[in-house]
């Protein structure tokens, strides 16, 4: 992928704020970041999301998520911490380089990641149980 910014940050082409590296991943610090510390877990290779990322890496990626939520945990001292990865533009996927953000959260940093609780009926339901179950 020619012009893909996170191949050529994962690749170590570009500079980048790694915090971590392994074989197959990168890790840096979001150059926008939603609070202190949030990272961006990157594959070297190039996948768009995760529909074409190998079962392999998406373990794997998870493994360093966790890692890399531990060392936020007793570094940074946050009060907590989000997973999230976004898949396709109706998603919200910008970038279009799978990444797993890892986002440290404290109590009063104002930011929300959420929805809105929606109020399906019981055979609104089981209709959606009966085409992804
Ligand atoms: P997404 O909306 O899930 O595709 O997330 C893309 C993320 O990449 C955003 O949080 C951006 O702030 C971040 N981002 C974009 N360009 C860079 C870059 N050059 N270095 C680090 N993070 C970046
Ligand atoms: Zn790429």
């Amino acid at each position: 992928m020619e012009n893909c910014i996170f191949c050529k940050i994962a690749k170590g082409e570009i500079p980048s704020g790694t915090i971590e590296e392994t074989n197959q991943f990168r890790v840096v610090l979001d150059v926008s970041p939603a609070t202190r510390g949030h990272a961006l877990i990157l594959p070297k290779a190039h996948y768009t999301n995760l529909y074409d990322l190998p079962e392999e890496m998406a373990a794997e990626a998870m493994k360093l998520a966790q890692k890399m939520a531990q060392r936020m945990k007793e570094r940074l001292h946050c009060d907590g911490v989000n997973i999230l990865q976004n898949n396709e533009e109706a998603a919200g996927q910008t970038v279009f380089h799978f990444h797993l953000h890892v986002i440290p959260r404290y109590r009063e940093d104002g930011q929300k990641i959420g929805w809105k609780p929606g109020e399906p009926t019981s055979q609104e339901l089981d209709e959606i149980r009966e085409l992804l179950g």
